[in-house]
């Protein structure tokens, strides 16, 4: 531990630095940073975030003692530049205590201003002022903030009244007028009894006057206020580990309600909504900091540009806009001048989009804080790739400026914000599969389909999917199940969509019979409005208005700018021509993984493909393969097509049969009549299909390995159709890879079947075609003996998904029950189906390369579970030397950012 516990600041010097967030906050190390930059910051000092963790295991008194004497010797170091004394009657100096984290917390944590007022000191502020009405607003201010944060009076449900705010509206009311500064000064003074008369009867505590007890309260409230729930929250959203802890930044008040010379504001140096480069913000004449962010006042704009469109925006004509809601730019003109060059200084010393506060004080400017700007993914990409154009940042910059997740926002329609802002959150599920929807609900597939025909945008509401829901899920707009993980059926063929997907929504109680589900006690019926949010997991009653994303050119560029750094190969997940369409848009040079079930699920398909499973003989099922074989043919077709030039990586039948047929007795009869048999004979076979696990039942090459005949169709219809392109003069590349591998002997086998097929297609067709067979390496047992399987497999393709669900003994289809639980309780820190659970899973792909590169070194290596898509996960992938990465279509251009900034970080 640092013996050192405070760093001070002022007058252009100060004893920390940017570089040194860790230790004091992000606001703390700018302050300090902006001072050596010399931008006029107020004096003060930053307690180290180091002291925040010892807060936590030494407690407050330990604590208190050990910092006594470098905060009262930084207090005196405030009072010298400052020319004023805390706690003095004549001349007295007042301070804000603010918290400060490394990564910032937007409103998570407390802030207690004014601080050092009592009932003689406030007297010696207005005389010194002259300003009692501005002496008292600011007693009354610090009175509140102290009695909320402080001394624990702020409701703890959002929805309860601040118990001074209702005061204030009941004086308020007495006078009936509106606003806080048409309060006389009497008003104010009786504000502050009735506070303290209020803080006394509900805590039993008098209101402290000493200044220094106040200040150890606030530096103490400030540290609690990282384990508020708010503050827990919001890092575990965010990723903040608690040990980082908040530092405290304790500073001279500079006062924004002086009167009509004064104002305070917030302001960017590029528009983080759009990313334009517009130097924009809001402030608020003679109003401290907290009026702006708490909206009782409109805002009014910077920038004249601003203000012009704001105005237009609101209907308000150029004369009444000038008069009455003027920008900064036209109301204190110097003042705007200096903070213009300030704020581009800011932005140049930074290379980034900065977010700043500052207060004006009777004419003089001071900034509180500057912040490298949150923004959304457009003004990212925009933003990067504009510092790039300025010469501001190099390429290298540019690109590990932009987080590979936030791409997202640019691939999927999105709410519009207006209507979001008064949306009613039903309930929420895991982030699916991201994107905004809105619709009519349904529950069933062939509604969902029938519906989308006669022109109506659907949510599919299931409590989970299968492989029979598809079509239903392609018609919807978004889908919502009560059950089911990120790997879930539903989330996966989502994804995959590029649909909105809200999964495992627990609260969601579905009644299939009664066309209903009931949400936290609203019940909705078929055909009642809800929307999603996949992005965030919320589920909203009724309808809000979605837009496009739209795709600019700047993200292009950033694309371009990937492939130039990249090592790993980025291909798609796809299993119809139209993803490998959209993929390939994305820029993905190849399929790393086509599922060939889902082909099976349209109408002469499905009836060929329950055939075949019906079948009892070897010559049945061939007959009913027969069959099938000119669709799949077709199918493949379609997809080498699209991908034409590239690896197209096809997989053998995967899912257990029993997914293949009805479970419900209506189905079951209309598979009876279409197949001339008895309904009994169906509900038998379905029975024998059943089994208790099927994840690790009757599946993979397990199929291939009892029933040769699918294999061999399907090699049939990939390599057929491959001939024909090529006789067609395109330029096909197909690979075969066998599922679910955990004996060689299962490879070799599955193989053999795919070799032997092929010679004879060839003789048939008189065409040579050269194509590759691999394997998945899902299975744990497919790991450990690798070096086995290289001696025939030419490649692997790890499907993460299941070697995660074996690996862990989690089934992925059932996780969403004890997942929450897990995370709450931090035996896992995230779900490992979505983020690649580098110390186990991950030494299982490591050890796979290597052995099976020992046997074969040119082995050609990828990664196709769902773990492709996600940037941590790609980036161990570059680490352990896969060849490629697939994912789904929409996340192609996040794993391409996040392999390009793998290989500017590993090389
Ligand atoms: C996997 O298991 O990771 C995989 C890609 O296959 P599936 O999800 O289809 O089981
Ligand atoms: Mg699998």
């Amino acid at each position: 531990m640092n013996e050192k516990r405070v760093y001070t600041f002022g007058n252009g010097k100060a004893e920390g630095k940017a570089d040194m967030k860790n230790l004091l906050g992000g606001k703390g190390a700018n302050l300090a940073e902006m001072n050596l930059i010399g931008v006029p910051v107020p004096p003060g000092f930053t307690i180290t975030t180091d002291v925040c963790n010892e807060y936590f295991v030494k407690g407050k008194d330990t604590v208190v003692a050990l910092l006594k004497n470098e905060v009262e010797n930084s207090v005196k170091h405030i009072e010298d530049l400052m020319n004023s004394k805390f706690g003095d009657v004549e001349n007295p100096l007042l301070l804000s205590v603010r918290s400060g984290a490394r990564a910032s917390m937007p409103g998570m944590m407390d802030t207690i201003l004014n601080l050092g007022l009592n009932d003689e000191v406030v007297e010696g502020l207005a005389r010194k002022t002259g300003n009692k009405r501005f002496a008292y607003d600011s007693y009354r201010r610090f009175v509140q903030m102290y009695g909320d944060v402080v001394l624990g009076m702020k409701p703890v449900n959002k929805e309860d009244i601040d118990p001074f705010e209702k005061i204030i509206m009941d004086v308020k009311a007495q006078r009936g007028i509106k606003l806080d500064n048409d309060m006389t000064v009497e008003e104010l003074q009786q504000l502050v009894t009735l506070f303290k008369a209020a803080i006394k009867e509900q805590t039993g505590l008098d209101f402290p006057t000493n200044p220094m007890e106040q200040l150890w309260g606030a530096i103490c409230a400030v540290f609690d206020s990282w384990m508020n729930e708010r503050a827990i929250l919001y890092r575990k959203m965010e990723g903040i580990p608690a040990e980082w802890g908040t530092a405290v930044n304790v500073m001279a008040m500079v006062f924004g309600n002086m009167g009509d010379s004064s104002a305070t504001g917030v302001c960017f140096s590029r528009d983080a909504s759009t990313g334009e480069n517009l130097f924009n913000g809001e402030y608020l004449l003679n109003a401290q900091g907290e009026d702006v962010v708490a909206g009782i006042r409109t805002p009014l704009q910077i920038t004249k540009e601003g203000s012009v469109r704001w105005a237009q925006l609101q209907g308000i004509e150029e004369s009444t806009r000038a008069a009455e809601y003027p920008s900064l730019e036209e109301r204190m003109p110097e003042i705007y001048k200096e903070l213009d060059a300030l704020q581009d200084r800011l932005e140049k010393h930074y290379h980034d989009m900065q977010d700043m506060e500052f207060t004006v004080q009777e004419g003089k400017l001071w900034f509180l804080q500057t912040r490298n700007g949150k923004r959304t993914g457009t003004a990212m990409v925009k933003i990067a790739m504009d510092l790039l154009a300025e010469g501001e940042i190099d390429e290298k910059t540019a690109l590990n400026r932009c987080e590979p997740n936030k791409l997202d926002e640019l691939l999927h329609p999105v709410f519009d914000k207006m209507a979001l802002s008064s949306a009613k959150v039903l309930t929420r599920g895991l982030p699916a599969s991201p994107g905004a929807a809105c619709g009519q609900i349904v529950f069933f597939a062939d509604d969902a389909a029938r519906w989308k025909e006669e022109g109506k945008d659907v949510i599919m509401v299931r409590i989970e999917t299968s492989p029979e829901d598809l079509v239903g899920m392609s018609a919807s707009q978004g889908i919502l199940t009560a059950r089911g993980g990120m790997t879930s059926h539903a989330a996966v063929v989502a994804r995959g969509m590029g649909k909105c997907c809200v999964s495992g929504a627990g609260a969601i109680n579905i009644n299939y019979k009664a066309r209903t589900v009931e949400i936290d006690g609203t019940v909705l019926k078929e055909g009642d409005y809800m929307s999603l949010n996949g992005s965030t997991g919320e589920v909203y009653l009724g309808k809000i208005e979605t837009k496009p994303a739209e795709v600019t050119g700047d993200f292009a560029k950033l694309m371009e700018l990937c492939s130039k750094y990249t090592r790993l190969v980025v291909r798609t997940n796809a299993d119809t021509p139209h993803d490998a369409q959209v993929a390939r848009g994305f820029g993905a040079v190849g399929i790393g993984l086509c599922r060939t079930e889902h082909m099976f699920f349209e109408n002469e398909k499905i009836k060929a493909m329950r055939e075949m499973i019906l079948a009892r003989t070897k010559e049945g099922r061939e007959k009913a393969l027969e069959k099938l074989l000119p669709y799949q043919k077709q199918d493949f077709y379609g997809i080498l097509k699209a991908m034409d030039g590239y690896p197209v990586n096809i997989r053998l039948l995967d899912p257990p049969l029993h997914e293949f047929v009805p479970h419900d007795l209506e189905g079951q009869r209309i598979m009876a009549e279409e197949m001339g048999v008895s309904v009994e004979e169906i509900q038998q076979r379905v029975n024998s299909l059943s089994e208790h696990n099927p994840m690790l039942g009757h599946r993979g090459c397990r199929l291939g390995n009892t029933y040769p005949e699918i294999t061999a169709m399907q090699t049939r219809a990939i390599l057929g159709a491959a001939i024909q392109l090529k006789k067609e003069g395109f330029d096909p590349h197909p690979e075969i890879m066998v599922p679910l591998i955990g004996i060689v002997n299962e490879f070799d086998n599955q193989e053999a079947v795919i070799r032997e097929t092929a010679e004879k297609l060839f003789a048939e067709e008189g065409v040579e075609l050269s194509f590759h067979v691999g394997t998945m390496i899902e299975i744990p047992r497919a790991a450990l003996t690798a070096d086995y399987i290289a001696k025939k497999a030419e490649y692997f393709s790890f499907g993460t998904n299941d070697l995660t669900q074996m690996t862990y003994g989690y089934s992925r289809d059932d996780i969403a029950s004890f997942l929450p639980t897990y995370l709450e309780n931090k035996i896992l820190k995230v779900d490992p189906f979505q983020v690649l659970d580098q110390e186990g899973v991950g030494q299982l792909i490591d050890m796979a390369v290597k052995k099976g590169r020992a046997t074969k070194p040119e082995l050609v290596c990828g990664i196709c579970g769902e773990h492709g898509g996600e940037p941590e996960s790609v980036k161990f992938c570059d680490k352990v030397g896969l060849n490629y990465v697939s994912c789904s279509p929409f996340r192609v251009p996040i794993a391409r950012l996040a392999a390009a900034q793998a290989a500017i970080e590993h090389r």
